[in-house]
């Protein structure tokens, strides 16, 4: 017989071969290199704030000129663009609404969404990979005679905002750049197109002018009424989920005798719906409740 002291030993060793065991196998399974995870940045979107993340062409300048696109608005290069964000909205989870105007698109995450854990790095390199894959895919349902001469880019930006106010005001900020902007070009372009100014007088010509400066000139020189000019190039493009009725035509298989007869069939559908409207006013928020739900 062993005396009691000896006995006690005995167990320790066990338990300490045990959790050297433990340890080792631990250790296996979590190579000696596993310390560089340590190294990534912890780059969680704060709680309870909207995510934005905004994209803009790569030097677009250069890639409007490459590839044609009429001035001042491309509708075909606006409609793709629409095309993408719509794409990146079907494909990705938790955005509520996107605002576009020229070569840049904002997408805006939920509140509370956890998609990721609310990576930003996450958000935003999915946004801009799915936008920009879409772009190269959907190319030639919208420019059928001009071919893309080259892959096109598009950068991203992660913008947190803490209050719906915040977030209304960044989007009101878009729409007032989008109208700044379309204005300027839509003379400036008139002068050069129309006046023959090169793009350098056209320029002087308008430095210092205010908006009804521009709007005077649009009126007497050129006889247009810039209220009248297309929705689309004045608003920018807002990207919000609708109801819409589907309707499809269907040929029935069965039964034999019904062969080759065609139905249609309905079907109601949630979808990434453009809209070309003020969004600065309180009369778009208030026709659209839902989109800045505390619950959404
Ligand atoms: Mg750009």
């Amino acid at each position: 017989m062993w005396p009691a002291h000896t006995l006690r030993i005995g167990l320790a060793t066990t338990c300490i071969t045990l959790s050297r065991c433990l340890q080792l196998g631990a250790a296996m399974a979590k190579s000696k290199f596993e310390y560089v995870r340590d190294f990534e940045a912890d780059d969680t979107c704060l709680p309870h704030c909207w995510v934005v993340v905004r994209l803009d062409g790569r030097n677009f300048h250069r890639f409007a000129e490459k590839h044609n696109f009429a001035k001042p608005n491309d509708s075909r290069a606006l409609h793709l663009m629409t095309k993408c964000a719509q794409t990146v909205m079907d494909e990705l989870e938790d955005i509520v609404i996107a605002y576009g105007q020229s070569d840049e698109y904002s997408f805006v995450f939920k509140r509370k969404s956890n998609w990721f854990k609310r990576r930003a790095s996450k958000f935003m390199t999915h946004v801009a990979s799915q936008f920009a894959s879409s772009y190269v895919f959907y190319w030639r349902d919208y420019f059928e005679d001009q071919p893309l001469l080259y892959p096109p880019g598009f950068d991203g930006r992660v913008v947190l905002y803490p209050s719906n106010q915040a977030l209304k005001d960044y989007l009101s900020w878009r729409q007032a750049d989008c109208h700044i902007n379309n204005l300027y070009n839509t003379v400036f372009w008139a002068l050069v197109q129309q006046s023959g100014l090169t793009p350098a007088q056209a320029q002087e010509r308008l430095q210092g002018t205010l908006a009804a400066d521009k709007n005077e000139i649009l009126f007497s020189e050129f006889n247009v009424n810039y209220n009248n000019e297309p929705l689309m190039n004045r608003k920018g493009t807002v990207l919000i989920w609708q109801k819409v009725v589907e309707v499809k035509t269907k040929e029935i298989k069965l039964p034999v005798e019904m062969e080759g007869k065609t139905m249609t069939v309905t079907r109601t559908r949630t979808r990434p719906v453009p809209l070309h409207c003020d969004i600065i006013g309180d009369a778009f928020w208030k026709e659209h409740p839902e989109i800045l739900d505390e619950d959404s």
